[in-house]
């Protein structure tokens, strides 16, 4: 959305709203990314330079040894996730059997930027025909097709370049290697006219706290320098602030966030009333990290996340040893729910996942996968019960995709046999409305948002074109949630939210006022969520969540609670 706004002085300012995804105020001039190799370059290339196909077929490694080169130079720079990122681009750039598929184009006598394309088309039909992370990869691919052309063609590679001065980074959407080694000293928010609130791009920015706006219609039309505020809480990006405003503005936030960086937990409300602020977590060094923060457990163990990359099934004794790492840092006083494996759609898991489904994300995946394989899942609670009894760490354990009472009741009575608490998460709409007759049978429910949001919004949580729906503050998605809450309050059993709408610190409270008693999230939100949560009462929670479910859409909503709340 675009709107035109009072103009101070002779400059015409405007408004772009799109999806916030991090909080936080930025304001600097706008550094726009093009993904697109220049058209003039292109045009002006002559492939008869290249007519002998070894010729061409040289020409395309020394193109393709630069790139990589480029993506190893910025890896030695970085740590971490990102330097993992960057190495594997660099490798897939260098990609043997790419290669093959576009030496064997330029022998049948297709030109070189011809024969480039086919041979990553031929990559990106067998990538997407992969489904799940897989399909992620093809972002990474054409990225490298792009880069390899520019470099053929005599033109700048298109992405991220290291900027100069502080920067608003405004792009169509980014890719893994753009945003993999950003510096937050100097790309000062991030806004994408594409991708949605689990974009590749909102996870970085959320792990180097870089205030976020996504789906933003607009921003590329913005031009070059501009200077612009961006509201990462709001959504919103002005151009041509009043340079005074803007900086106050921006120095208020720097303030505020200075403040949340202090919380130290428990998690309570102005006046007293206790919430549980959990985190999330992937693996022992996640779990290790998460521990040694404010918080009271973990309320979301991907435990599939584990064994993406394995092609046959652990045996009980090394998954337990996996399990044992997680439990281990949270023995005391504190608990962790272990999600079992979540396989299927977009996280696939080679000796769990179906072949060939037509529609993954509405096809067997979670707990579905134990209908045809019920040894799947015993294993894999046998571990989770030994990992248990060998760490002494309390252990919950839920199921992801749960859609029937009677899956609830077997996945629990499973559960019970070993000793451990059973809980479901809502993600299913079916779930949240049949809350109720679940407490019945298990201990306790999480709301899985993100993939709540996906089917009661019927919107694919990766598509970049759908942010407006894929936003866990759509009425219908928060109206799921009061539902689920209220059935926990009747059944004096917890229920907690542990997607991506937990960590929206704003968001938290109206899910508090609802009655969720915990909420979980990735290890930096912990803070800002803690802090937000300690400044505000629980009545003033039950009115932010009145005002968010009566809400016409999501802007109307956060903009009702932000004037609630402040
Ligand atoms: C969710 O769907 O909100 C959730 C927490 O599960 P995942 O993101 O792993 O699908
Ligand atoms: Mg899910």
């Amino acid at each position: 959305m675009v709107t035109e706004i009072t103009p101070p002085g002779d400059t015409a300012r405007t408004l772009l709203r799109g999806t916030p995804v991090v909080p936080g105020v930025a304001y600097a001039p706008a550094l726009l990314v093009h993904t697109e190799v220049s058209p003039d370059a292109v045009a002006a290339f002559d492939p008869s330079r290249y007519a002998d196909a070894e010729e061409a077929l040289e020409a395309y490694d020394a193109a393709v040894e630069g790139v990589a080169d480029g993506f190893a130079r910025k890896a030695a720079g970085v740590s971490g996730d990102a330097a993992q990122v960057l190495t594997a681009s660099a490798g897939l750039a260098r990609d043997k059997g790419l290669r093959g598929a576009v030496r064997k184009q330029l022998r049948s006598g297709e030109d070189l930027l011809a024969a480039v394309h086919a041979g990553v088309d031929q990559f990106v039909t067998v990538f997407t025909g992969m489904g799940g992370l897989m399909a992620e990869r093809v972002t990474d691919l054409l990225d490298i097709e792009r880069r390899i052309v520019a470099r053929l063609v005599g033109a700048p590679e298109p992405g991220v370049g290291t900027p100069e001065e502080p920067c608003v980074l405004v792009a169509e959407d980014l890719a893994p290697s753009d945003t993999a080694g950003l510096d937050p000293e100097l790309v000062r928010a991030l806004v994408t006219e594409r991708g949605g609130p689990t974009s590749h791009t909102a996870i970085i920015a959320r792990q180097l706290s870089i205030p976020c706006v996504v789906g933003t219609p607009g921003a590329m039309t913005l031009a070059a320098g501009t200077p612009l505020l961006v509201d990462g809480a709001a959504g919103t990006i002005e151009t041509d602030p009043a340079a005074d405003d803007a900086e106050a503005r921006v120095a208020a936030d720097a303030e505020q966030r200075a403040a949340l960086a202090t919380w130290t937990g428990p998690g309570r409300t102005r006046d007293g009333v206790p919430i549980k602020i959990l985190a999330n977590v992937a693996d022992g060094e996640s779990a290790r990290t998460a521990g040694g923060g404010p918080v009271q457990g973990v309320g979301l163990f991907r435990t599939e996340l584990s064994f993406l990359n394995r092609k046959d099934e652990p045996s009980v004794a090394e998954q337990a040893g996996i399990y044992g790492q997680v439990l281990e840092p949270f023995g005391e006083d504190r608990y962790v729910v272990v999600r079992t494996l979540d396989a299927g759609s977009d996280k696939p898991v080679a000796f769990a996942t179906l072949e060939g489904e037509e529609n993954p994300a509405l096809g067997v995946r979670g707990l579905r996968l134990s209908f045809g394989n019920p040894g799947l899942l015993d294993r894999q609670l046998d571990a989770i019960a030994q990992a248990a009894a060998d760490t002494g760490t309390e252990t919950w354990v839920m199921a992801p995709m749960v859609a029937t009472v009677a899956e609830a009741e077997e996945f629990a009575t499973r559960v019970h046999d070993r000793g451990l608490k059973a809980g479901v998460m809502v993600e299913v709409p079916s779930a949240a409305l049949l809350a109720h007759r679940m407490l019945e049978v298990v201990d306790f429910m999480s709301i899985g948002t993100n993939d709540l949001t996906q089917y009661t919004m019927a919107a694919d949580r990766m598509a970049t074109d759908l942010a407006h729906l894929t936003d866990p503050w759509q009425p219908a998605v928060l109206q799921l949630i009061a539902i689920t809450a209220e059935a926990g309050r009747q059944a004096h059993k917890p229920v907690g939210v542990c997607g991506e709408a937990a960590a929206d610190p704003q968001l938290a409270s109206v899910l508090v006022g609802m009655g969720i008693t915990s909420l979980s999230m990735a290890a930096a939100a912990v803070r800002p969520v803690g802090a937000q949560l300690s400044r505000v009462t629980f009545e003033a929670c039950e009115e932010a969540a009145e005002a968010a479910l009566s809400a016409s859409d999501p802007v109307a909503g956060r903009d009702a609670v932000r004037a609630l709340l402040g």
